[in-house]
Order: structure tokens, then C-alpha cells, then sequence
């Protein structure tokens, strides 16, 4: 159990829900981790603004998705950790060539929508495992396409409580980043797209979903790309070919199939970290730091983490 962070009699009245010492890390896609101090699910953006506006400010806040990019540290997240619900997962036409998303909408089922309504351009959702929330935060893309392509605006709610409304011109949004401040709370996008044939759509998801399969460990407890790709100034410094890869880098460096403990590199996409059964947030995390450190030895790039990790280091192989 995490040592408390929280008086719990500190936490504002909400019409959502509480829950201390909540199970996190086996909720999250590497089902291993520890616990949230505390778990609180917003009702509405109303109940979350208003948490945000009172929860005194010495209490940390961890905001997550689905955690399909994260790792939670054995130790916990101290805190409160905010996940938004089912309440939050309203998909709707906006128009011919526009839907309203709300944030924990899984992307997998924006894309299906997208595909009923005829609306085309949002097939590449269907291949990553997120949320739109987790999506905005992360410019998440895949298959030449990326949020930031088909985002009209977002609304997000700071740590103050103010709502703000936010467009991909004040959002910052390269890859895999934005620089919208890291207590923003995304709550909502409208994505656009352009009308397509239904049929059109389907034959581009169940292209992607097939890709997919053949090419990502997508059974496994994984968190997606562990690292980053090397930018074009990095791959020029080190005397590289651009257009190199992070698993190219990871494959020369001999970390394809390396393992510590239960954490494993996978055979099928070396950039990609599977947990083989037993593995601790710890073996994962030291795994992934000796990938960077033969990466780095090999060809001489810092490889840059793209899985988050939130909470405590603990020392547990
Ligand atoms: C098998 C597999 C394949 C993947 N393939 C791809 C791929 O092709 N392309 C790709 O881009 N990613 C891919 N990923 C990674 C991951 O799915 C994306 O990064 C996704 O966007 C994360 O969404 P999430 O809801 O899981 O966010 P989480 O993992 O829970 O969180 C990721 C980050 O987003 C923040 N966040 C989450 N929700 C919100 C919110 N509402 N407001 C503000 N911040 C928020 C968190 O604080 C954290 O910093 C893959 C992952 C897996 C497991």
C-alpha cells in the first residue's frame, strides 16, 4: 500500500466517484504496476472542472487513457489519478464530414463510426489501441496519418478549472508531441474527415487490422513503440542514413528478443516491449534504459522514451 500523499477529507465533494489504493497497473495494457493512492471518474466536465478548481494544489494529478502507452511503476502513483469514463465516450455526426468524440472514446470505435457515417480519412485510428484523449496528448498516428490531421478542436480543462478551447494551430502538435500544457485535461475533439464510400472505409480498417496483426504483438501485454523515432538532426549528428528507425537502431544494437526477467523485447517488433507473463514495472523500465544504453554504445543515438512512465520507482526485479 502506498504510503498516503492524501487526507482524504482534503478531497473536494464530487458527484463522480472515488476510490482509494485502486488497481492501475494491472488495468493497463502491460497488466503489471502498481496502485493509484486515489482513482477519481468525473461525472462531466462540469464535476472534473470543479474538482480541479478545489482539490488543494500540494496533491499531485496524473490524468490516464487506457494506458496503452504506459508504465506504471511498481511503487504507485501517488495522488489522484484521473481516469474519465464511459461518460466521456459519447461519439456523434456533427455534420457530413465531421464527428464529436468525446475523450476516453476508444479510437477503434471512432473509426467504426466514422465508417457508418460515411466519413473517410480516420481509417488509421483503428489501428492504435487508445483513447482520443490519449491520442491528442501524444499526436498518436499510424499508417501515414495522425490526430493532428483530422482535429478541428479539442476542449481541455486546466488545473484552475477553466475550460479551454484549443485548435491544432495553438496546440503544437508534431510527432508524437504537443506542447499544450502538461495539466490540460482533454475532454472532447471534433475530427473532420471528407465523405467516402462506406464500403471504401471498411477495406482500409480491415487492410489496417491485418497489417497490424502481421506486424505488432498485438496479443501481448505491450505498450506500443517504447522509444521514439531518431529526428533527421540526430540521425545526420550520428552519421546515419535519415530515415532510420528506432527498431533498425534496436535490431543492430543485438536487443531483438533480449530479456530481464520477465520484460522482453519482441522477436516480432523489437521496438515494441512485451510483458512475457510475470514481468514487474521495474524489469520493464530497466530493460527498456539497456536498450538505450546498447543503442547509444552501437550507433550513438539517445533513444527517447514515447511510453510514459507515472509513479514510483520501486526496487522489485
Ligand atoms: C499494440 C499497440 C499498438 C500501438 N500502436 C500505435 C500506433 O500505431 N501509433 C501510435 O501513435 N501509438 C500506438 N500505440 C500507443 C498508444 O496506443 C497511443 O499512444 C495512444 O494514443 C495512447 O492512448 P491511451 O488512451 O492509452 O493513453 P495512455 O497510455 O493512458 O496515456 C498516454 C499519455 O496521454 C495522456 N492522456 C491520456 N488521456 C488524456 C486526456 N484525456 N487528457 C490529457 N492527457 C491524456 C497521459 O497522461 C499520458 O501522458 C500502440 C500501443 C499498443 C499497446
Amino acid at each position: 500500500m502506498l504510503e498516503s500523499l492524501i487526507n482524504t477529507e482534503e478531497l473536494p465533494i464530487v458527484r463522480g466517484k472515488y476510490r482509494q489504493n485502486a488497481p492501475l497497473g494491472e488495468t493497463s495494457w502491460f497488466r503489471t504496476g502498481g496502485t493509484a493512492e486515489i482513482l477519481f471518474k468525473p461525472l462531466d466536465t462540469d464535476d472534473l472542472a470543479s474538482f480541479l478548481y478545489s482539490c488543494p494544489k500540494h496533491i499531485p494529478i496524473t490524468v490516464v487513457g487506457v494506458m496503452s502507452n504506459i508504465i506504471v511503476r511498481d511503487g504507485g502513483v501517488k495522488g489522484v489519478v484521473i481516469k474519465l469514463g464511459r461518460e466521456f465516450a459519447n461519439i456523434k455526426a456533427k455534420s457530413k464530414e465531421e464527428l464529436y468524440a468525446g475523450a476516453s472514446s476508444l479510437d477503434i470505435n471512432v473509426a467504426n463510426m466514422a465508417e457508418q457515417l460515411g466519413i473517410g480519412g480516420m481509417e488509421f485510428l483503428a489501428g492504435i489501441p487508445g483513447t482520443i484523449g490519449g491520442a491528442l496528448r501524444m499526436n498518436a498516428g499510424a499508417y501515414g496519418g495522425e490526430i493532428k490531421d483530422i482535429l478541428l478542436c479539442a476542449k481541455a480543462v486546466d488545473r484552475q478549472g477553466q475550460i479551454h478551447e484549443l485548435t491544432p494551430d495553438n496546440m503544437g502538435m508534431s510527432y508524437r508531441h504537443t506542447t499544450t500544457p502538461d495539466d490540460y485535461i482533454f475532454t472532447e475533439a471534433i475530427l473532420h474527415g471528407a465523405p467516402e464510400n462506406n464500403e471504401i472505409i471498411q477495406k482500409k480498417i480491415a487492410q489496417i487490422k491485418k497489417r497490424r496483426s502481421t506486424s505488432q504483438p498485438i496479443k501481448s501485454r505491450t505498450g506500443g513503440s517504447t522509444f521514439a523515432n531518431p529526428s533527421d538532426d540526430e540521425l545526420i549528428a550520428a552519421g546515419l542514413e535519415l530515415g532510420t528507425k528506432t527498431w533498425q537502431l534496436i535490431d543492430k544494437a543485438g536487443c531483438r528478443g533480449l530479456k530481464i526477467g520477465g520484460a522482453q523485447m519482441s522477436e516480432l517488433h523489437c521496438n515494441f516491449m512485451i510483458n512475457t507473463g510475470n514481468a514487474t514495472a521495474t524489469s520493464l523500465e530497466t530493460l527498456g534504459e539497456e536498450v538505450k544504453k546498447r543503442v547509444f554504445e552501437d550507433s550513438g543515438i539517445t533513444l527517447r522514451w514515447e511510453i510514459k512512465r507515472i509513479g514510483e520507482y520501486c526496487k522489485k526485479s
